[in-house]
């Protein structure tokens, strides 16, 4: 009601302010909290690593600012604190700015950059990007011109690589993996991917690892990779995967594995803490994209006001924003029994997943291939249900 203790949004992402925006939609006058350790910008996420070729400065990244949030969406927020435990024997929880109660509380936490051990003195400049603030840090430490690392040819990487080198940098891709996008695509088309990348500045350094990075002699920094080679460069910036923050759910009890687990209503092991978005793992599963968080937060947004719900997910397409080779891929299930098939005729662009023989179940697509992403949604959906 109005008046009681609040439904608590803990995080200010896409997960949150969407879940808000949601539950306005089903509730008018229930109270609403949100409370973020970052400045409560409104924002587009995957914006950040396309920003430089569309030409978004961090400033026009920004939708809204957290007060017109607040008004929009009846919702009292608190920016700038962090949550720092939930006590849920008393549904209070302990922030940088005092306890607050709640009624239902939503951790809509997020993940945080894995970062990975690397020596030498110049390995604390390394650069990641997962949000405003760290985009701002990065295009004040980008220089003009030049040469940039990037550790992780993962999709995150591999859109910050096209970015950067469509904007006239040049720039290495280092991985352990043999080849980009090596967990979500076929090895025919990861070459195919690559080969287009390398047309546009794009150098792979695949197969070996970062050990250290030092003062260069030409540039600020040299890295030294795995297999002995030396690579210079202005900036570094390490992409190599997210971790679930799972550890305020930990500390407070609740059931953790990779992600905070919950069940298909986005419940956790405590039936008044719900979780969504990035830090949750459902089914075993975790589910970083935008598209999953949209359908979690309409059927939380029903749950929370009186209207119990589960999530469904329809088949939902991962697109990677590498401009000059856009890639679609409807993946198989996790450890889904099958093989990747290439259709002939297709040159390498299009690859299909067919498990116990003939059964369609995935699809990974590059370049214009991508364009028939819609079509495979269709086919699949009936396949899948
Ligand atoms: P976040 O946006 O990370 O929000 C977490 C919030 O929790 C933040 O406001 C943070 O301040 C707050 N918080 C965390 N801990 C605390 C605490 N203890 N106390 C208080 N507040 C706390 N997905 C796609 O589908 N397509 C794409 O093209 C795509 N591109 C991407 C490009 C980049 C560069 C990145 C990094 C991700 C991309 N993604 C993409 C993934 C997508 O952006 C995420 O899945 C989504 O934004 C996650 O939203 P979220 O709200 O769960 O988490």
């Amino acid at each position: 009601d109005a008046y009681g203790d609040p439904i608590i949004i803990v995080g200010s992402g896409i997960a949150g302010y969407n879940l808000a925006r949601e539950i306005r939609k089903h509730d008018d006058s229930v109270r609403l909290m949100m409370i973020t350790r970052d400045g409560g910008e409104s924002y587009y996420k995957p914006m950040l690593s396309n920003a430089l070729t569309t030409g978004k400065h961090v400033d026009d990244l920004v939708l809204a600012e957290h007060a017109k949030m607040a008004n929009q969406l009846k919702l009292e927020i608190f920016t700038h604190t962090n949550v720092t435990e939930i006590d849920s024997e008393n549904k209070t929880i302990k922030t940088s700015g005092g306890d607050y109660k709640y009624h239902k509380l939503v951790l809509a936490l997020g993940a945080d950059q894995i970062s990975l051990p690397i020596q030498g003195n110049e390995a604390h400049q390394i650069l990641t990007v997962n949000d405003l603030d760290d985009f701002r840090k990065f295009t004040q430490a980008l220089p003009k011109a030049g040469k940039v690392a990037v550790i992780g040819a993962g999709l995150i990487g591999c859109e910050f690589a096209n970015d950067l080198a469509s904007s006239g940098y040049s720039v290495d891709v280092m991985d352990i993996a043999d080849r980009p996008l090596a967990q979500l695509l076929p090895e025919g088309l990861s070459k195919n991917l690559e080969f287009i990348l390398a047309q546009i500045g794009v150098s792979w350094q695949m197969g070996c690892s970062v050990s250290s990075i030092n003062k260069g002699t030409e540039r600020p920094y040299v890295c030294q990779l795995s297999d002995g080679r030396e690579l210079e460069a202005d900036l570094v910036l390490s992409a190599v995967g997210l971790r679930p923050r799972i550890e305020l759910a930990k500390q407070a009890g609740l059931h953790t594995n990779k992600g905070i687990v919950v069940d298909e209503s986005l419940a956790t092991s405590d039936p008044s803490i719900y979780a969504l978005g990035d830090c949750i793992e459902m089914n075993g599963e975790l589910l970083p994209y935008v598209m999953p968080i949209m359908h979690e937060t309409k059927a939380l947004a029903r749950t929370l006001t009186g209207d119990a719900a589960k999530v469904e997910y329809p088949v939902m397409p991962v697109t990677v924003k590498t401009a000059s080779c856009h890639v679609t891929i409807i993946p198989p299930k996790r450890g889904a029994e099958g093989e990747w098939r290439y259709p002939q005729g297709e040159d390498g662009y299009i690859a299909e997943f067919y498990e116990a023989g003939e059964k369609l179940t995935g699809v990974a697509l590059i370049g214009d291939a991508s364009s028939k992403a819609e079509s495979y949604v269709a086919r699949l959906s009936e396949n899948t249900s």
